[in-house]
């Protein structure tokens, strides 16, 4: 699944003006809390829907000194929690994995300019300091229609990014708010002064609904304990990802590392051909990744490619690393969500595993299982006997770096079947995160039991 911490991509719209430190204060010190749900395409729990509903969780507190910190928590299918809390000032920030399953005990750095930006796009959810927060105000000509009510503005955020408001001319209340490609609607006001905001605020990207609050509180605060903005213990720098490189994992297994998404692509060589598991998008690499198996493997074709499952983060690259002939494996209605997301030709050269069948590379046997989770109902597993190696997509992860975290629903569902199907593998890998054991994934599981016990 995708990452979403609570920061949109508006980067596109950076302008280079510069921005006082004046300005960065805001005039008071808040805290923002709003509930409600996000939208993603793509990560749904059945291939026969395209979007998903993501419950969400987001607490902002804006300090005077321009001081803030940003935590959210989102619920993905298979109960599969990302809670995120990010900290920073007009230096930077930095954000932390709270539950330390995705980037464990690495904490990512933002520089001042990212930082300052995360902070100027939280003040869109508060429209009643949005304008106080920017600069440079100015009334736009409002189309004839809508200026018996309405009143149009230009402004520049705390980032300096342009900006635009309608504003209602009999309220004064702000409407909506434009900001690079973000629509904002405001709508049901409630509370006095300071503390006056709308009810429900609806973001649109694209005209395409991404995220509906609908409990918004605001809260002023008259001091912040500077303790509120310290980083948590325990975690450190993010180390440096290295190189795209290929690195062996067993005897004829390899993984594709140092990509810039922190994402993985495994592959199989057998005598004749070979197996590619999963094959998430990788921005600019695709065409290295390609050369890299190419020169792993000279002369040998990719027969087979295994999709996990059809979220968009595990089959984004299939186009580019697909080869004629090339098969893809799916489960059951996954040519559904391949349709959608990549088209006929690969739709075409497509066959959905409804039991397992085995896929043979010459001298290499493997198996391809069908798994049905929680998390997607099309989830297939893959398990080369000879190097004992089991291929997963999203049923369970281990960070880069960290202890084995409380693990979800999707770890259970991933043991039970292990034990019932008496499968020991060595080595369990994922397109996120680390190669692990089969220790580790029964450890979360211990730990999830323990924490359901304490409820
Ligand atoms: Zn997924």
């Amino acid at each position: 699944m995708h990452s979403i911490k609570y920061v949109y991509s508006l980067s596109a719209f950076a302008t280079a003006l510069v921005v006082s430190t004046t300005q960065i204060a805001a005039a008071q010190n808040v805290q923002l809390s709003l509930q409600g749900q996000r939208f993603s395409a793509h990560q749904a729990a059945t291939p026969l829907e395209s979007n998903v509903t993501i419950p969400a969780n987001v607490k902002i507190t804006l300090g005077q000194s321009g001081a803030f910190k940003q935590y959210t928590s989102t619920f993905f299918p298979g109960d599969i929690e990302f809670r995120f809390l990010t900290v920073g000032d007009h230096n930077g920030a930095a954000s932390f994995d709270l539950l330390g399953w995705r980037t464990g005990v690495e904490y990512d750095v933002l520089d001042a300019k990212g930082a300052l930006e995360t902070r100027a796009e939280a003040y869109f959810l508060a429209p009643n300091l949005l304008l106080k927060a920017g600069t440079n105000r100015q009334a736009m000509t409002t189309p004839p229609e809508w200026q018996a009510n309405y009143q149009f503005e230009s402004f520049l955020d705390q980032a300096g990014r342009p900006a635009t408001v309608v504003i209602d001319k009999r309220t004064g209340e702000v409407v909506s708010a434009r900001s690079a490609n973000l629509l904002y609607e405001y709508q049901n006001y409630l509370g006095d002064k300071s503390t006056r905001t709308a009810q429900s605020i609806k973001v649109k990207a694209g005209g395409n609904l991404v995220a509906d609050w609908q409990a918004v509180q605001i809260t002023e605060l008259v001091e912040i304990n500077e303790q509120e903005f310290v980083h948590p213990k325990g975690y450190q720098k993010r180390q440096a990802l290295g190189t795209l490189r290929v690195e062996k994992i067993a005897d004829n297994t390899y993984r594709i590392d140092g990509s810039v998404s922190g994402y993985h692509t495994h592959f199989v060589v057998g005598e004749k051909s070979i197996a590619v598991f999963d094959t998430p998008i990788f921005p600019n690499e695709i065409t290295r990744v390609k050369s890299l198996i190419q020169d792993t493997a000279p002369g040998k074709s990719i027969s087979h490619i295994v999709f996990s499952h059809t979220h968009r983060d595990h089959i984004g690259g299939a186009a580019q690393l697909a080869q004629e002939g090339t098969q893809i494996i799916t489960g059951k209605e996954g040519k559904l969500a391949i349709l959608r997301q990549l088209g006929d030709k690969l739709n075409a050269n497509t066959i959905e595993a409804i039991s397992p069948t085995t896929i043979d590379l010459g001298g290499r046997q493997i198996q391809v299982i069908p798994v049905p989770s929680s998390h997607a109902s099309e989830m297939l597993i893959a398990y080369d006997r000879q190097s004992k190696t089991l291929f997963q997509g999203d049923f369970f992860m281990m960070p880069d770096l960290g202890p084995a975290p409380v693990g979800f629903t999707v770890n259970r569902e991933l043991m039970r079947h292990l034990t019932a199907s008496a499968l020991v593998p060595d080595r369990i890998v994922s397109v996120h995160g680390r190669v692990s054991t089969m220790q580790e994934l029964m450890q979360t599981v211990t730990l999830l039991d323990a924490e359901k016990k304490k409820k």
